[in-house]
């Protein structure tokens, strides 16, 4: 399998970001969380000009699994999925699309938290994780493909196995050391405080499910 490198400012901002901008690491599932909210919205846009879709709200649903066992915590979306071109292009660089952009002026005014102000994206989930893992399937493909990466290493891709539309992140926690804390991001509690402190707006649902030996 080839090993595809990350262009040049995205390998700088990749560790840029995980080293430093964040002391607040737990934005990264608002980010995971948002690009799954986009991507249930793309299918409902569509299906609202596209008379063979329909969208039945019931099928829509972000879901978030943490697995305390294997350090693993998987964020799941019945959204549009990417294609492997796309998981290329829109995973390989960073900050494609403005994510590191302010997002709004007015919010910046009166915010004191201005670093949590950024739009971070994908990447910020390599502040918790040392590997991160995504399976997806684009709206009128049959195939799936798998996107792996260790970080600034770059990633690779693979035709892979995936039943449903859709796209399935599964981060590997970071193994605590003396003086970070990674283990809270596979605790029921903490997940669900970051949920309710940056994602109560989200109009899909959000199911969770912790489990441990
Ligand atoms: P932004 O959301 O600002 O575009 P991100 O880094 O968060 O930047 O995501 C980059 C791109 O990757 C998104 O624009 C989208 O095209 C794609 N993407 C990320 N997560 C998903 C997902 N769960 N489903 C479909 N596409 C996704
Ligand atoms: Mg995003």
């Amino acid at each position: 399998m080839e090993k595809m490198q990350f262009k040049a400012e995205s390998k700088r901002l990749l560790d840029m970001m995980i080293n430093s901008i964040y002391s607040n690491r737990e934005i990264f599932l608002r980010e995971l969380i948002s690009n799954a909210s986009d991507a249930i919205d793309k299918i409902y846009y569509k299906a609202l000009t596209d008379d063979s879709l329909t969208f039945d709200k019931d099928s829509y649903y972000i879901k978030i699994e943490a697995d305390k066992d294997n350090r693993t915590l998987k964020i799941t979306d019945t959204g549009i999925g990417m294609t492997k071109e796309e998981l290329e292009n829109n995973l390989g660089t960073i900050a494609k699309s403005g994510s590191l952009s302010f997002k709004n002026e007015t919010e910046l005014k009166d915010g004191h938290d201005i670093i949590g102000q950024f739009g971070v994206g994908f990447y910020s989930a390599f502040m918790v994780s040392d590997e991160i893992t995504v399976i997806s399937k684009a709206l009128g493909s049959d195939e799936a493909y798998k996107w792996e990466s260790r970080g600034a290493d770059g990633y690779t891709i693979e035709p892979f196995e995936k039943d449903h539309v859709g796209t399935e992140i599964t981060l590997k926690i970071k193994e605590n050391t003396e003086d970070e804390q990674y283990d809270e991001y596979l605790e029921e509690y903490r997940l669900k405080a970051i949920i309710k402190k940056y994602s109560d707006f989200i109009r899909y649902p959000i199911k969770m499910e912790v489990t441990e030996s």
